[in-house]
């Protein structure tokens, strides 16, 4: 794909859609379909030898799927995207296409904990080693950094906890000892980290959160530079991953309204973090854009926005004393994933997610997702919560 002029928000409007090849429909239509016909013999065997680049089987693409991962591609400044059915297959489908029987993975400690599920049961199983460090290593990474390493997979802010990883000296570190850069951009999205132009080589993203961010659909997606894209794409499909062409569609849409829903997930998160910060019974906020956070200064250095996902820390309170608060919620859902329109909040379970530095906060820590609602009617709800934690 050609490197195009066209800031973030024309992406976001024009990308993937093609008017003229559709009668003027703005959309491009869903195309469902396994089999895929040919006139002859003759163009079997040429699009054969073009599979990855054109409609082939229902299994690489349909044209739905090639214009969502076009827009996202060019969105994220990649020349290539692949779709996945969910993010944790993307993150796995990115690992499996760069490792190997006898190969050694840098993995970071405050990973989102399927990710690390993932590579204790399956990447053990396959003989690939994972060693766990400090999110905060830094150009430190060079330290840990194997004869058999292939792989530094990063994610910032951390799953939960928030720390901000300094990812262009990490990147550094690693390209210099031949080692692969994968980053797990969910919580920014292609809008607030651009992660080719800070060393990576591999950029995931559950699309099922800001994407899609309609909690409706499951997705991922893996974008890259022309260099990997036949590695991962031999790999992806070779494993047989295939995204419906229905999500796709959705997805699509979902993208068209990304700035605006970003910006003002980002805003009410931000009023309900300073909020937060000033209550009595919130020991700490765990929010990269807060001035006092500790990856503050290279969140600001790097990322150009921050999302509606952060933390807080209780101060310590009795474990049904923080269930009434939870269960009691109006405005604020329980339940997984966030990147939808709804506000979200669930306490963080951290005892078994970290092996490098455990997580030794005295209260009880929990996770929030600023959804679209009035910010007053949230700060409401939160306030009604924190009086059943008190117990009055
Ligand atoms: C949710 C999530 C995933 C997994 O995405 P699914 O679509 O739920 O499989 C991966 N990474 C991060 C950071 C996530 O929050």
């Amino acid at each position: 794909m050609a490197k195009s002029p066209r800031k973030d928000r024309t992406i976001l409007t024009h990308a993937g859609n093609d008017p003229e090849a559709h009668g003027g429909v703005v959309n491009p239509p869903i195309y469902r379909a396994s089999t895929v016909l040919y006139p002859t013999v003759r163009e079997m065997h040429e699009r054969g030898r073009q599979k990855f680049d054109t409609v082939y089987y229902g299994r690489y693409g349909t044209p739905t799927t090639f214009a969502l991962e076009s827009a996202v591609a060019e969105l994220e400044e990649a020349d290539r995207a692949v779709i996945l059915p969910s993010g944790l297959g993307a993150v796995a489908g990115a690992l499996l296409a760069c490792l190997k029987a006898g190969d050694h993975l840098l993995m970071v400690d405050s990973v989102y904990e399927p990710t690390r599920t993932f590579c204790n049961q399956q990447l053990a199983k396959f003989g690939v080693s994972t060693t766990y460090y400090d999110p905060m290593i830094g150009a430190g990474i060079a330290d840990l950094i194997q004869d058999n390493t292939r792989v530094v997979f990063v994610e910032s802010p951390g799953s939960h906890t928030f720390e901000v990883q300094d990812i262009p000296a990490i990147a550094k570190a690693a390209r210099a000892k031949g080692c692969l850069v994968l980053l797990d951009n969910t919580w920014a999205t292609p809008l607030y980290f651009k992660p080719f132009r800070h060393g990576v080589d591999l950029s995931i993203h559950a699309a099922t959160k800001y994407i899609v961010g309609h909690s409706d659909v499951m997705m991922g997606i893996i974008t890259m530079k022309d260099a990997h894209y036949k590695q991962v794409k031999t790999s992806v499909h070779g494993m047989g991953y295939a995204a419906s062409p229905d999500d796709c569609y959705l997805a699509l849409r979902g993208l068209r309204t990304l700035a605006v829903r970003l910006a003002q997930h980002q805003q009410t998160a931000l009023t309900l973090a300073n909020w937060l910060k000033q209550r009595p019974e919130v020991e700490r906020v765990l929010h990269p854009a807060m001035p006092d956070h500790p990856g503050h200064a290279i969140w600001k250095r790097d990322f150009t926005g921050s999302s509606g996902l952060f933390g807080m820390v209780l101060k310590p309170f009795a474990e049904e004393r923080v269930a009434a608060m939870l269960d009691g919620m109006r405005l604020f859902g329980m339940g997984f994933s966030w990147g939808g329109y709804e506000s979200l909040m669930i306490p963080s379970h951290l005892s078994h997610a970290r092996s490098v530095k455990a997580w030794s906060e005295a209260g009880p820590t929990l996770r929030l997702h600023a959804g679209l609602e009035d910010t007053d009617d949230l700060i409401a709800d939160l306030d009604a919560g924190f009086a059943r934690l008190r117990g009055n």
